[in-house]
């Protein structure tokens, strides 16, 4: 087998070794089957128990309720972004965005192609190194929802609390740190994201939703935008993406073996602190994200200058290791460390960070 390098990025990312193995050795034939997974009808038995099972997996995984569908669309957490107002904000209506990135600044700019919307709160004048604290939300009473990120992929910035919206339904783009910590879906109205960073390889995107928000979609809405399209039929209106939801099966299981998402969420805990607290403790590193709101997931960090961030990330390259560019509009260094991320690669890149810093500091 060809060696594995350590791959840093931050999606499509990394998916767990043992998942890959199992999706290489079944791939010519699904065991029993005598067919490849990417040859099946989507309205077949095998399929349906995929498909199924991830649902089922899914629940159990995060105590999703019996009153959440769980949809499985394509278009990526993107289309959402337009998906949402469309369904969910009704013509005269008014939605809260909260503005914590670059992320949530295109949520926010296909809603307002729908319909009136008010900024809740921005952490922009401080360059997105930090989202609002409860007290700083303005919230309207009168809002069709709330819509928030959950984690900011290019900034590295993550809510440590679930906001507070009282009746107001709350919706949350959650592609960059799905399931990487326990979550209480029971706060949340909506929970959306592209699967290509914890869950799957691209073109499947997670919905869960609460089946009352179905009722509040416009009758005139293109089918295929339609939540109830996918809703009634299961995700099976049209054929899904087969290849990504058997993968997320996969994947799924997997992260129940790991012993769930409270043992997921302390390897995640460990594995950033050992990056943040190498930061911290140099002067010649610079964290991005103010400390109560640093990313499990995408821990962004700058060099002294951006001479030594283009040598760093040179170096890291030839030492095995991918994907640490910062995003250009954030530019610095981002190690995108996901669930499937191992622990051993972190380990590799804390030790390069300090020899890097004794032969350059
Ligand atoms: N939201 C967040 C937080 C993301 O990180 C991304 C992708 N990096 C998106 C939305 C867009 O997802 P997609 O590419 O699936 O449309």
């Amino acid at each position: 087998m060809t060696e594995r390098i350590y791959n840093f990025s931050a999606g499509p990312a990394v998916l767990p070794l043992s998942v890959l193995e199992q999706v290489q050795r079944d791939f010519v034939a699904l065991p029993g089957l005598g067919m490849s997974i990417v040859e099946i009808s989507h309205r077949s038995k095998a399929f349906d128990e995929i498909i199924e099972g991830a649902e089922a997996d899914l629940r159990k995984l995060a105590g999703i309720p019996d009153n959440y569908r769980i949809l499985f669309l394509q278009g990526g957490a993107s289309l959402q972004f337009s998906m949402v107002p469309m369904n969910l904000l009704p013509a005269g209506g008014k939605a809260d965005y909260i503005v914590t990135g670059s992320w949530s600044k295109k949520a926010i700019k296909e809603a307002q192609r729908i319909g009136t919307v008010n900024v809740a709160a921005t952490t922009e004048s401080e360059n997105f190194t930090r989202v609002p604290r409860q007290e700083e939300l303005k919230l309207d009473p009168e809002a069709a929802y709330v819509h928030m990120t959950t984690n900011e992929t290019i900034h590295g910035v993550e809510y440590k609390y679930d906001p507070e919206t009282g009746d107001v339904p709350l919706v949350a783009d959650a592609s960059s740190d799905i399931f990487s910590v326990p979550i209480n879906v029971g706060k949340y109205a909506m929970i959306y994201a592209g699967a290509q960073k914890n869950l799957a390889p691209a073109g499947v995107t997670l919905v869960i939703m609460r089946d009352d928000l179905l009722a509040r979609s416009p009758a005139g809405l293109h089918t295929m935008l339609n939540y109830n399209t996918h809703a009634k039929e299961n995700s099976l209106y049209n054929t899904p993406p087969v290849f990504s939801i058997y993968v997320m099966r996969l994947v799924l299981a997997w992260l129940l073996e790991q012993g769930g998402l409270e043992a997921i969420g302390r390897q995640n805990e460990e594995k950033a602190a050992l990056l943040y607290d190498t930061i911290d403790a140099s002067e010649f590193y610079r964290a991005h994200a103010a400390p109560e709101c640093r990313s499990l997931m995408n821990v962004a960090f700058r060099l002294p200058s951006e001479e030594l961030e283009k040598q760093f990330v040179a170096e890291t390259t030839k030492a095995g290791m991918d994907g640490l560019k910062g995003h250009r509009s954030v530019g610095g260094i981002r190690a995108s460390i996901y669930n499937a991320f191992p622990r051993a690669g972190v380990e590799a890149l804390v030790a390069f960070m300090k020899e890097f810093e004794r032969t350059h500091g």
